[in-house]
């Protein structure tokens, strides 16, 4: 572990130890979202983080949507509230709870009905809570969402609301008009405006693909100008609607990371993930990033939640799965077994074996499976081990 690295972690550790659990604000040095926390804390990997999809509606169709195949236009009945909180309530280590769709808050009913309700159980069990939202809609529908909410999380990867309208609406089946599309774009800037003026932790996650890599400098200054307190980068891989997109090498995504850190805000949290970078890598240009990554103030490197510390329950049908978005079939239900069990189930099969290296020194705790899918389908990380200059 770097000298700043070591500093955060301490830092985060005396948070920890004197304030009750989620009374810490969210920072550089606390990200509960990170399964490394918990690894080092429980010394295994541990279920600290239950994501729900609660909407399969959106009113945009992207072209990169990671779970674009699932969008419909109506949609079933969910399973009872009740049930989900029952499981929720028997995750002994819960720390975190993210909730995502399609537009999750898309129907007034799904608001009401769940997500102010598992918003307000967060709350009450100090767990920390994110929407991930295209934040489009009228204002009121979130702003009811802020006494109970941590993280707002968006998408914004334009430069302009032409570039919003081609990539927001890339896979719609039907041709939509600019003025609607410019409409929503201008709410979704004056949404964001607003609810970080009222103190909110809007996130917004850009990613690294053949449209942004040259931009993604001006992409990051039209997010510190919606007042966004933290910027996401992760890079693009080919789930769902993405999967014809083109795909970058690892240089290219190396050149845009390096080009992002060298031009930078520093005043607001950046926060990278699935990174296809290590420090076992064998290209030295590669280990040299991830520990400026790891040495920049204000820059973090989350290593990937899915199927480390958390999974993903459908409220449709209550399956569940290792992440919303991967083609790794659903291994149990809500409706029959406890979401603990589930996840020893998981961590006992051969995918998460594949990929469940860990490096205390390095902080990383392995690759995302879409990332070794990708990059590096015939290296065994069991074998690899971090470079450390
Ligand atoms: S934990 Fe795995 S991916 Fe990370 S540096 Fe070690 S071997 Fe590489």
């Amino acid at each position: 572990m770097s000298g700043l690295q070591m500093n955060k972690h301490m830092n985060h550790m005396e948070d920890r130890d004197i304030q009750p659990p989620g009374s810490y604000p969210l920072s550089p040095g606390w990200d509960p979202w990170d399964p490394i926390r918990s690894l080092e804390k429980h010394g295994k990997h541990v279920l600290t983080s239950v994501e729900m999809t609660v909407s399969n509606l959106c009113n945009m169709r992207c072209e990169h949507c990671a779970v674009g195949d699932t969008l419909t236009f109506r949609e079933p009945d969910k399973i009872p509230l009740s049930l989900m909180l029952s499981r929720l309530d028997e995750v002994e280590h819960l720390e975190t709870i993210s909730i995502t769709g399609g537009e999750p808050s898309f129907t007034e009913r799904t608001v009401d009905d769940y997500i102010i309700p598992l918003l307000r159980y967060a709350k009450e069990r100090g767990v920390r809570s994110q929407i991930n939202s295209n934040l489009t809609l009228d204002y009121g529908r979130y702003e009811r969402l802020a006494p109970y909410l941590d993280v707002m999380h968006i998408s914004y990867n334009y430069l302009s609301a032409d570039d919003f309208h081609r990539i927001g609406f890339g896979k719609s089946p039907h041709p939509v008009p600019k003025e609607t599309a410019y409409k929503l774009y201008e709410r979704m800037i004056d949404n964001a405006r607003r609810l970080s003026a009222g103190g909110m932790l809007v996130s917004a996650e850009s990613m690294i693909n053949y449209r942004t890599h040259l931009d993604i400098v001006e992409i990051h200054r039209q997010i510190i100008e919606m007042g966004c307190r933290r910027h996401e980068v992760h890079p693009m891989y080919p789930s769902s609607f993405a999967v014809d997109l083109p795909m970058l090498s690892r240089d290219e995504m190396a050149a845009a990371v390096e080009r992002l850190l060298d031009a930078r805000d520093p005043s607001i949290w950046m926060l990278f993930g699935t990174l296809p970078f290590f420090r076992c890598s064998v290209d030295e240009r590669e280990r040299g990033l991830v520990k400026r990554l790891s040495e920049e103030h204000g820059v973090t490197v989350r290593n990937d939640p899915d199927g480390r510390n958390r999974l993903n329950v459908n409220l449709f049908t209550g399956d569940v799965f290792v992440t919303d978005f991967a083609d790794v079939p659903s291994f149990g239900s809500v409706k029959s077994d406890k979401l603990d069990d589930l996840f020893s189930r998981w961590l006992q099969g051969p995918l998460a074996a594949s990929v469940n290296c860990h490096c205390p020194a390095a902080g990383c705790c392995g690759p995302n499976l879409l990332v070794k899918d990708m990059y590096y389908q015939e290296e065994n990380f069991l074998l690899r081990s971090a470079v450390l200059e």
